[in-house]
């Protein structure tokens, strides 16, 4: 104790950045009713779970409409995936056996089969699976709580907390659906004991623009209701009834943080560019469609690394030509015209999916992934490259291919697009002829040789995760390494440097899409290197671009 002040401070993962002050008020939920009881008839009781399924998606509906507004159409869209789940067949026909099966009362069988579904998520091994856990729950929550107030056990509908000023709301988990009916004139920041940075409750913070830290864990209890808090969300740190002096020095980041952050928004909408004038693409990394939405929010030019091996690591088996096609035509579509640079697949080593099979490899990093397990398997290839090509007419494509060593693998990939369009053309089927093709440069071989690999594509992304790890032989995945993976390594410099120069001098462009791309401590180096293009986490966007306007 200091000052007899608690002064605790505990930590969990960053969903949304920012400072934020305010009492602590943990969300209210009720557990009346939930206890499993005896029902006679069974088939009573099923009618009455699908009257209260069938309101909820008649609530959902009317949140859809109200969300669009305040959330926009795309996050907004979650109410309508919801309406989806409440139809799943699985879902309900699991509802309805519990309920006959063991003569239960239609709140537990709710309760029961919506923790079950919740496990199963979370058991899923890629962290957008598991975000949709938070989905189940929310609507399962939906449908006890109409089912109680039919009942008239629940009056109201709807979380319940304390909203005298300002607030920072914490939970075990927040639902989409409590999130976007959050107060922000009162509400302040969230902090949640569990949940993941990737769930639409992350990407709806991230919205509205509300400093959110997840994943504190069990330390972060109601025991500290009403206590005054700092959620730092730059640190992902959240400082319980903390002394004056913290007080003072948040305060003074704030104002910092407020400060330099209106002066960002003077570069949204503007290109980048150099004090000296030169052009530079800034573009965003996303990871699966979910990202899109951050990525438009977050004004980048366009994107500059889509990793399409989220799709296969979300499925569960090999996902169709029509499926990707789907989601391929879905982001073009959401660019509107803005250049979308899309990697083929990069599963193995550390991204892999179970229907894949791969075998047990020793040094899997420098294993038979990315284009080599493309090229030994010819199909999955020609699949995704068939969706590609199909999806093209849909807005400003452009094709890349991840961890290549040689001219060899460069001049199969072109064969392969060559039959695929062949394919297309014979098949009628419309496509963009013109498609940039380009490869990832993120091995040293990649970058020794790239004056002869500039003759065979039309642009390079140098991808400096894998570069610095093959360049310094440090496995990027073990965190006794962090050492050595040091990406300002001068042998790094000199391959980035070298694969620029080579770039140039055939006359295509290059980008950069690894983590050090939105290091604003190499941004002076790699504008001085020449640098075309630039692909950044979304949140550095307008950062850099303000900072590469003072630079160069
Ligand atoms: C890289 O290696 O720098 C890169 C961008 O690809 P990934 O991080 O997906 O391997
Ligand atoms: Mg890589």
């Amino acid at each position: 104790m200091n000052n007899n002040h608690l002064n605790l401070i505990l930590e969990g993962t960053v969903a949304n950045k920012g400072i934020a002050f305010g009492k602590i008020a943990f969300i209210k939920r009720t557990n009346a009713g939930l206890q499993k009881e005896y029902v006679e008839d069974t088939q009573k009781e099923c009618d009455r779970f699908e009257k209260a399924r069938l309101h909820a998606i008649s609530q959902l509906a009317t949140l859809y409409e109200a969300s669009i507004e305040k959330l926009g159409e795309q996050n907004a869209v979650v109410f309508q995936i919801h309406q989806m789940m409440l139809d799943d067949p699985d879902y309900v026909s699991s509802i309805n056996k519990l309920i006959t099966d063991e003569h239960a009362n239609a709140e537990y069988a709710v309760t029961v089969v919506a923790h079950k579904f919740e496990k199963q998520f979370l058991q899923m091994d890629n962290d957008y699976m598991k975000g949709r856990a938070a989905d189940v729950i929310d609507i399962s929550r939906r449908v006890k709580e109409i089912l109680m107030m039919h009942a008239g056990k629940l009056q109201h509908h709807g979380i319940d907390y304390k909203n005298d000023g300002p607030v920072i709301i914490a939970a075990d988990d927040l639902v989409p659906s409590e999130t976007v009916q959050l107060d922000q004139t009162s509400v302040t920041a969230i902090v949640t004991t569990e949940g993941s940075d990737r769930s639409h409750t992350a990407i709806f913070a991230r919205t509205m623009g509300l400093p959110t830290i997840v994943a504190v864990g069990k330390n972060f209890t109601s025991k500290y209701e009403g206590l005054f808090a700092i959620v730092d969300g730059n640190s992902g740190k959240i400082y319980i009834d903390p002394d004056e002096s913290t007080i003072t020095r948040f305060k003074e980041i704030k104002k910092t943080d407020d400060s330099q952050k209106s002066h960002l928004e003077e570069f949204r909408g503007k290109i980048t560019v150099t004090r000296s004038g030169r052009k530079i693409n800034l573009y965003a990394n996303s990871g699966s469609l979910a990202d899109i939405d951050l990525i438009k929010a977050s004004d980048a030019e366009g994107i500059g690394l889509f990793r399409s091996e989220y799709i296969f690591m979300q499925a569960h088996d090999y996902p169709t030509e029509d499926y990707q096609l789907d989601i391929y035509k879905n982001v073009l579509e959401q660019m509107e015209g803005k250049k979308v640079i899309i990697r083929t697949l990069d599963i193995g080593a550390d991204k892999t999916a179970e229907y894949f099979m791969l075998k047990p490899e020793d040094n899997p990093a420098m294993g038979v992934r990315a284009i080599r397990l493309c090229l030994q398997n010819k199909a999955i290839f020609k699949t995704q490259l068939r969706a590609l090509y199909r999806a093209s007419v849909y807005g400003n494509l452009s094709i890349m291919v991840p961890l290549i060593t040689s001219v060899e693998e460069v001049l199969e990939t072109k064969k392969i697009i060559q039959e695929v369009k062949t394919e297309l053309k014979q098949q009628n089927l419309a496509f963009n002829d013109n498609v940039e093709f380009g490869i990832m440069i993120e091995t040293p071989a990649a970058a020794l040789i790239s004056d002869e690999l500039a003759k065979v594509v039309d642009f390079f992304s140098i991808g400096t995760n894998d570069l610095t790890q093959f360049t310094l032989a440090a496995d990027r995945q073990n965190a006794d390494l962090t050492k050595y993976l040091n990406p300002y390594h001068h042998a790094v410099v000199r391959l980035i440097e070298m694969t620029i120069q080579n770039a140039h001098a055939c006359g295509i462009w290059v980008g950069i899409c690894g983590e050090l791309a939105s290091d604003e401590k190499f941004l002076g180096k790699l504008i001085q290197l020449q640098v075309d293009e630039m692909s950044v986490v979304p949140s550095s966007v307008l950062t850099l671009r303000a900072k590469i306007a003072s630079l160069g």
